[in-house]
């Protein structure tokens, strides 16, 4: 389940990040740095681009963000689209994300051998990660018998009013509301930012949160669903240099008392299996 209530914190980490993304910008590019500082004001209405689909514009995208979630860089992207340096973006605007044989290079650069589908593992190799980003890999249950990605999103938007939505980076489904076993990329990882799934901001802003639909007080999660949580584990955990000592349930790390994930979400037996 989801633990943070505080969305002025939350945009106090999400404009930190954004100051990051900037300076990161302002060191390894040139005098067209100006043009990354296009933040979008208005409010989204699309999910995460697959490949060779458009990338729709959300709030507080820049250029920059975009271009560097999708490992592509910010002349090819301005070209792709026809658009200039001193043009504006705009919430659910939609564009074209190169495909480029440097993108193609940085993603097997970077990307670790893994169980998951390809179409997956591609979604989480785009975006750079800086080193020592992330410290812990925490597993949450939805603490419902069925959901998905979408309507988390929407709950997390409009009952716990945060500004980025979906509080996890990934979503695994049980067959009730996605496919059993079915991944979804949330778009935290994406654009590399901070969770929204523990009590603790301070946690939130080191902690990747991987949430499994079901209610695991009243039953098992599913073997595809197991084997998907394996599979994104062992990926994060080579990907972003993260011991098994470091990956924790919800209850391990809260500084808040929690049953999440569950008393019939076998910890040990997952730990134990994590190569
Ligand atoms: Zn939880």
């Amino acid at each position: 389940m989801d633990e943070s209530k505080i969305a002025p914190a939350e945009r106090i980490m999400s404009a930190r990040t954004r100051c990051l993304e900037m300076l990161d910008g302002l060191l390894r590019r040139p005098s067209w740095v100006v043009a990354c500082t296009l933040f979008v004001f208005l409010w989204p209405g699309a999910s995460p681009a697959a490949d060779n689909q458009p990338y729709v514009v959300r709030k507080n995208d820049t250029l920059s963000s975009i271009a560097r979630s999708h490992g592509v860089s910010m002349n090819q992207l301005l070209e792709a689209n026809a658009l200039s340096r001193s043009g504006h973006i705009r919430v659910g605007q939609r564009l074209k994300i190169p495909q480029t044989p440097s993108r193609s290079a940085s993603i097997d650069e970077t990307s670790p051998p893994s169980g998951l589908p390809s179409s997956i593992q591609a979604e989480m190799n785009r975006p750079r990660i800086i080193p020592g980003r992330w410290d812990y890999i925490v597993i949450h249950h939805s603490a419902t018998p069925m959901g998905d990605a979408q309507s988390m999103d929407r709950y997390h938007r409009e009952q716990r009013h945060m500004e980025n939505g979906l509080a996890y980076h990934f979503v695994i489904g049980n067959g009730n509301g996605m496919r059993d076993g079915q991944i979804v990329v949330g778009h935290r990882w994406a654009q590399q930012l901070n969770g929204g799934h523990l009590a603790s901001e301070a946690l939130n802003a080191r902690s990747i949160g991987i949430c499994l639909v079901g209610n695991f007080d009243k039953d098992r999660p599913t073997r595809r669903q197991l084997e998907s949580l394996d599979a994104i584990t062992e990926y994060l955990m080579k990907r972003c240099r993260v011991g098994k000592s470091a990956v924790k349930t919800h209850q391990q790390i809260n500084t808040v008392g929690t049953r999440c994930p569950g008393r019939l979400f076998d910890e040990g037996a997952f730990l134990r299996g994590l190569n």
